[in-house]
């Protein structure tokens, strides 16, 4: 519950956006760290199934080495979002540096949206990128990371820590496949019963 808790935390001092309240029943599901060939296509059909568009958090590096995954997410109507370029830890990068990672992940993802990697960022960093980005954290992790975790554990977390407004992390990466893979159809079938409507961040 470590993770959970901190993010509460983390709220009360990091003025950025982590859920959504606007007095509906929608819910956000969000990705990061993509595009990864082995698996985007994989979340790409699962969310198809479904009819659900969803919010994309590219790492700059990846979408320059697979520019054609990163195409289909844009084709498909899904909202891409800028990760920096280098997926980088602002607590450990000066705030030039981390500007400049931001900057050139800008140079091949159009998009007003900014998830810094970890959550880790400056106060410093984040009231720089607030002029050029609407900088959107989360609400729910789903530690689909965590190997350690089963996805029935990633599952269970969205049903407890899930509200209106929520924003949902999951990860479109291979070190969280097998877990993510298997939760978010599972997530995606809970959330319609209790009456959610998917929407991408704008
Ligand atoms: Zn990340």
């Amino acid at each position: 519950m470590f993770v959970e808790r901190t993010n509460k935390i983390l709220q009360l001092f990091i003025p950025a956006i982590w859920n959504i309240k606007d007095g509906t029943r929608s819910i956000y599901l969000t990705f990061d760290d993509g595009p990864c060939p082995e698996v985007t296509p994989k979340v790409l059909d699962i969310l198809d199934k479904y009819n659900i568009k969803a919010t994309f958090f590219c790492v700059g590096d990846n979408v320059r080495r697979h520019p054609q995954i990163f195409d289909l997410l844009i084709k498909n109507g899904h909202r891409v979002g800028n990760h920096t370029m280098h997926h980088i830890k602002g607590f450990n990068t000066s705030c030039n540096e981390y500007l400049r990672d931001v900057e050139e992940a800008g140079t091949v993802i159009d998009s007003n949206l900014f998830r810094p990697p970890y959550g880790r960022i400056t106060l410093r960093q984040l009231k720089e990128l607030k002029k050029r980005y609407k900088v959107i954290m989360w609400d729910v992790i789903t530690r689909d990371y965590n190997p350690r975790l089963k996805p029935d554990k990633c599952l269970s977390i969205v049903k407890k820590f899930s509200k209106p407004g929520s924003i949902i992390i999951f990860h479109d990466s291979q070190k969280s496949a097998a877990n993510m893979l298997t939760a978010l159809p599972m997530a995606i079938e809970w959330l319609i019963k209790e009456g959610y409507t998917f929407k991408t961040i704008e």
